[in-house]
């Protein structure tokens, strides 16, 4: 339901993405989870109902993180728990997602990775294509990501981070509002602008199809023919 991504230097991301996902709530939710890039590798933390159960969890974690991604998530595949509430990662947590929409083809290839021995972790639909993501790895997330979006149909807006990237998140959209935010020395994903409008007014529209790559001090956008593409940057007048 709502998205948000940070990679940066000065913010702290857990922050950033606790206060992102406060300022879309009011698209409803029914759990909240956000996942982080830490000395040790990827950290999740996820709760079902309200922010608050989310914030409350991790009131005394001392965590400082620089890229990381939350969510708050509206159930279509799997009821509101903590295990089904995004994100979504796979087995060894080398990779953590989160989605909106809905994978049409989940269950074949559920199937399909049950028969390889894959162990899931909840029932969403979602989690299908973070098991798909770390299987299909190849050391490259932008070519990894080609060859899930292959295989899958559906709806879907994706933001996406790994172990071997520490300082990056890749994301993607298919009929699913998806923006990137552009900041100094720090960059922002988002489902809706109101997510990131304190830190930033200039806003790149993703397109159906397209995939960006986004770190601190970059963002390259691939359209859906694989063309590295320039897309406009907007500025946002308005306030939330
Ligand atoms: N289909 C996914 C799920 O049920 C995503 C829901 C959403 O868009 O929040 O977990």
């Amino acid at each position: 339901c709502g998205i948000i991504g940070y990679s940066g230097s000065s913010a702290n991301a857990v922050e950033v993405l606790l206060e992102g996902l406060e300022k879309v709530e009011y698209r409803g939710y029914d759990s909240a989870g956000i996942a982080f890039v830490t000395d040790t590798g990827i950290q999740i933390e996820k709760k079902e109902g309200k922010l608050e159960n989310l914030k409350n969890h991790m009131k005394n974690f001392e965590v400082l993180s620089y890229t990381g991604i939350g969510h708050t998530r509206w159930a279509t595949h799997g009821v509101p728990t903590d295990r089904n509430a995004h994100p979504h990662y796979s087995e060894n947590k080398d990779v953590a997602l989160i989605h909106n929409g809905i994978i049409e083809n989940y269950a074949e290839i559920k199937k399909e990775l049950l028969e390889q021995g894959v162990k899931f972790s909840s029932d969403t639909d979602t989690e299908v294509v973070a098991q798909l993501f770390s299987k299909l790895y190849d050391g490259d997330l932008y070519s990894t990501l080609k060859k899930v979006l292959k295989r899958i149909r559906g709806t879907y807006a994706f933001a996406i981070i790994h172990k071997d990237f520490p300082d990056k998140m890749i994301c993607c959209r298919n009929h699913s509002p998806l923006i990137v935010g552009l900041g100094e020395h720090q960059n922002f994903i988002a489902s809706d602008v109101s997510a990131i409008l304190k830190y930033t007014r200039d806003i790149i529209y993703l397109e159906d199809g397209d995939v960006a790559l986004v770190s601190k001090d970059n963002v390259i956008v691939y359209d859906k023919n694989e063309k590295e593409v320039k897309r406009e940057v907007k500025k946002v007048e308005w306030n939330f």
